[in-house]
């Protein structure tokens, strides 16, 4: 079967599989992430050796498109691709062959929740200037300091932190460590309220006096810049796959409701205005889609991601929050209503242009890197937050 074809059988299998997922709730959601482990979504990008499915940034793509276009829920499906580039691939990139055999299984498994913990009150987008500390002692460390915002951390079962080893040393003087919900010290407190991307509980993690065992550290003491680096590169590149999904459904619900709608005798789609907002969506989902393909190319060469990931965070977020608001307008009344897709499609947007870095900061990483590259080309990103 040729290449092109097996890729889209995969897009569709999963927007199958995504439409009979139900809303997510705090009581279901462990089963709902055990389902979709047997579907296997958790495999993707996530070499054999592994216990993957070995297969290539653009076969996740493929697959997580679907799985966006046919999930009414872009919460979980955010949740499930976060849990892929900044739990699963960290701990292969960075992890010792111990820490891989002991979290690996079981995050693929879907009995594991994962959380990524590097936002603080006081860093925010500033996020090498955190506090936390792990300080060492005979056998491991202890951690003090807190994280905020961490999606999934108020019900995961371990987290990747990052904390100040060194702080002396500034950026290098960071550390990467896993902690579990059982480490004594370590503390979830309950999900806060929020906007949008409801089935993703959010919530703050303390560290009082959480000591843990050596063998928990990914990397070397002070690798903790360069593994925050590498995540938000992929994060910035995948984490909005499974919204250019649900841009495609957008599109689809958006043009059927203009051309069904009839209103002084004709379709609303034949009134410029509504037609020129089909027009938009449908530059912005072909562009998304475009960025994407680029960005697994550039994933599965092996090449530098940082600007190109800053980039494609900025386009994507932002065209998601455009075409949501425009398929919104076009709906009228009927759009603004709780529970139309509109309205939450709307909501779900906006947490997409802060996580994974502000706007801002992915345009400060673009123009530096640009501006950067003109005088010394081999100039590396800035681990702004993410
Ligand atoms: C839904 C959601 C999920 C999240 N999930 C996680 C997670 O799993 N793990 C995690 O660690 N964090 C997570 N975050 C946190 C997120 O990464 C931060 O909220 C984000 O980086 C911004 O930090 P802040 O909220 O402190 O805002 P601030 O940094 O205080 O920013 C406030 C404003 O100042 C602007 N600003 C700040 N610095 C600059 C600058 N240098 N140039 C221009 N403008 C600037 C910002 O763009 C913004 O408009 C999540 C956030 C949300 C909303």
């Amino acid at each position: 079967m040729h290449y092109k074809s097996q890729i889209n059988d995969l897009g569709s299998g999963a927007k199958s599989f995504a439409v009979t997922l139900p809303d997510v709730t705090a009581e279901n959601l462990r089963g709902v992430w055990k389902t979709i482990a047997e579907f296997g979504s958790f495999n993707f990008a996530v070499p054999s050796e592994f216990g993957g499915s070995g297969r290539t940034a653009q076969e996740f793509c493929s697959h997580f498109l679907g799985f966006g276009e046919g999930c009414r829920d872009n919460g979980l499906a955010m949740a499930v691709i976060s849990q892929i580039w900044t739990l699963q691939k960290p701990l292969i990139r960075f992890g010792s062959s111990q820490v891989k055999a002991a979290y690996l299984p079981k995050l693929l498994a879907g009995e594991t929740l994962g959380a990524f913990a590097l936002t603080e009150l006081e860093a925010g987008s500033d996020a090498l200037a955190l506090r936390t500390r792990a300080d060492r002692v005979d056998g491991g460390y202890v951690l003090n300091g807190s994280k905020a915002f961490v999606g999934m951390g108020p019900n995961c079962d371990i987290a990747i932190v990052f904390a100040q080893t060194d702080p002396g040393k500034g950026r290098w003087g960071l550390s990467a460590f896993v902690v579990h919900a059982g480490d004594k010290g370590f503390v979830r407190h309950p999900a806060q309220g929020k906007l949008g991307l409801n089935s993703v509980p959010l919530g703050e993690l303390e560290f009082r006096d959480c000591r843990i065992s050596e063998d928990r550290r990914l990397g070397p003491e002070g690798a903790g810049a360069a593994i925050i680096q590498t995540t938000l590169d992929w994060e910035r590149c995948f984490i909005l796959t499974s919204q250019v999904g649900a841009m495609r459904r957008q599109l689809a619900e958006c043009t059927d409701f203009a051309a069904a709608r009839n209103l002084f005798g004709q379709s609303i789609s034949e009134f410029q205005s509504v037609a020129n907002r089909i027009a938009d969506m449908r530059v912005r989902l072909e562009t998304c889609e475009l960025m994407l393909e680029r960005a697994a190319d550039l994933y599965d060469a092996k090449k530098p991601l940082t600007q190109f990931a800053a980039m494609a965070n900025l386009h994507i977020s932002e065209a998601f929050l455009s075409s949501s608001l425009d398929a919104l307008r076009t709906h009228g009344g009927r759009g603004y209503l709780a529970g139309a897709s509109t309205e939450q499609d709307a909501r779900d947007a906006l947490g997409g242009v802060i996580y994974s870095g502000t706007s801002d900061i992915q345009r400060q990483i673009i123009a530096k890197m640009e501006i950067g590259q003109r005088s010394r080309p081999n100039k590396l990103g800035d681990s702004t937050n993410g």
